[in-house]
């Protein structure tokens, strides 16, 4: 059986990125990938400013025990002030432009209005300044001609506030893939729909379909295929028009009703089959053959069946899929975000494949586990945080820092 890292190796390997991309409103940006790099033509800030409202002088004019300076002008944000002149101050207010011959600002805090003796406002400075202080400088956050975002970047709402904040209106981004996604299983009736006797609710077209969604791709939902080879065939041929994914769940394993593998090595072949994972071990992944009608893309679509057991198809999800969505996207090959969490209980009969089980943090800070960690029970996922990454054999007593993956990690 393949580790799931060679099979990661191969399904990337496997995967050419989407050569279309378009150009988006930076408002409909969100958890679209970058196609291509954006560069700023502007220092950010784009002028030396303010970041405390009170008055910009020269450090030099306020002698050490403090002093009166009279107030010349007044600049507020969006405002441009003039010349300071020798010895004066300006009235100043957070974000405002720091008026030329200015060299620090004192906070409202440390001054005093006040008038000097011909009635002029004027201001009582405390605290001498410092030359620089409560300035900040043009271009200190981005220098022009910066790359402030790189291509393949998951465009987060930070990274969408930075690139209008170099004044991008468009964004170019990697069209979305589009998956077509089944399940298989002649027991699975729809939600809306009275559970017949044998019958249970198809959960995973929810929770694959969301999380597609999630990873920013258009979804051809085909629904539910009967346990039957020649419309798994059927089903297949269908999907792989118009799609660049064919996600499945269920029908992997070897039984007698399980005719996804021979329905793709009918219609394309199995690359690969069964990872040393628990749970999720019988992943397929190969390709399907596109009909007459490509439209000149490539000659097959990518195939993954997930396994039907609910936990099963999540997990597989989160530890093969989304990798390949990513280099579908052009996205770089990134390890998930892990945490080493101290565990506040002891697996002593770790499984000989990598497991991944579902915990949550405690009050103490060490990581739970669902007491079922069966992988028919989708509860365990809804209460846990994330996963342990436990390697094969590998036993955990308390205390024992564990690789965590949290599930707010990334799409
Ligand atoms: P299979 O991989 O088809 O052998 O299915 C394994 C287990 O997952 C069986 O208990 C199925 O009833 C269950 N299962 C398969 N597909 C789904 C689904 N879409 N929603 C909920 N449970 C499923
Ligand atoms: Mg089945």
């Amino acid at each position: 059986m393949l580790s799931l890292d060679e099979a990661l190796a191969r399904l990337r390997a496997a995967t050419s990125p989407l050569a279309e991309t378009e150009a988006v409103s930076t408002f409909d940006a969100l958890g679209r990938v970058l196609a291509r790099a954006v560069r700023s033509r502007l220092d950010v800030p784009p002028h030396d400013n303010s970041s405390m409202d009170g008055y910009a002088m020269r450090a030099a004019d306020v002698p050490s025990r403090g002093g009166v300076l009279p107030v010349l002008q007044r600049v507020a944000a969006g405002q441009v002030g003039v010349r300071l002149e020798a010895g004066s101050a300006a009235r100043i207010f957070t974000g405002a432009p720091i008026p030329e011959g200015a060299d620090a600002v004192v906070m409202q805090e440390h001054c005093e209005p006040t008038t000097m003796l011909d009635g002029r406002p004027a201001v009582r400075v405390k605290t001498p300044p410092e030359a620089g202080q409560w300035i900040r400088r043009r271009g200190e956050d981005v220098r022009a001609d910066a790359v402030v975002l790189e291509a393949g970047t998951r465009l987060t709402p930070q990274a969408l506030g930075l690139a209008a904040s170099v004044g991008a209106a468009t964004l170019d981004v990697v069209r979305r893939p589009r998956v077509a996604l089944f399940s298989t299983g002649d027991e699975l009736v729809m939600p809306g729909e009275p559970l017949k006797p044998g019958a249970i609710y198809n959960s995973n077209r929810y929770t694959l379909r969301a999380l597609l969604q999630q990873a920013g791709c258009e979804v051809g939902d085909l629904g539910i295929v009967p346990d039957r080879l020649e419309a798994t065939r059927e089903a297949l041929r269908r999907a792989a028009r118009g799609h660049d994914l064919i996600l499945t769940s269920g029908g992997v394993s070897v039984g007698e009703e399980d005719h996804l593998r021979p329905a793709v090595q009918a219609e394309g072949a199995i690359d690969l089959w069964q990872i040393a994972i628990k749970p999720g071990k019988p992943l397929a992944f190969g390709h399907v053959r596109r009909g007459v009608d490509n439209e000149g893309g490539p000659a097959s679509a990518l195939f993954i069946g997930l396994p039907g057991n609910p936990v099963s198809s999540f997990v597989t999800f989160l530890v093969a899929v989304r990798p390949v969505l990513q280099a579908l996207q052009g996205m770089p090959a990134t390890e998930p975000a892990a945490l080493a969490l101290p565990a506040g209980f002891d697996w002593s009969r770790p499984d000989a494949r990598r497991e991944f089980l579902r915990a949550r943090r405690g009050a103490d800070g060490l990581l739970e586990l669902f007491p079922n960690q069966s992988s028919g029970v989708l509860t365990s996922a809804v209460w846990a945080e994330g996963l342990i990454d436990n390697p094969p054999g590998h036993a955990i007593a308390r205390g024992d820092l564990v690789r965590f993956l949290p599930f707010s990690d990334r799409p």
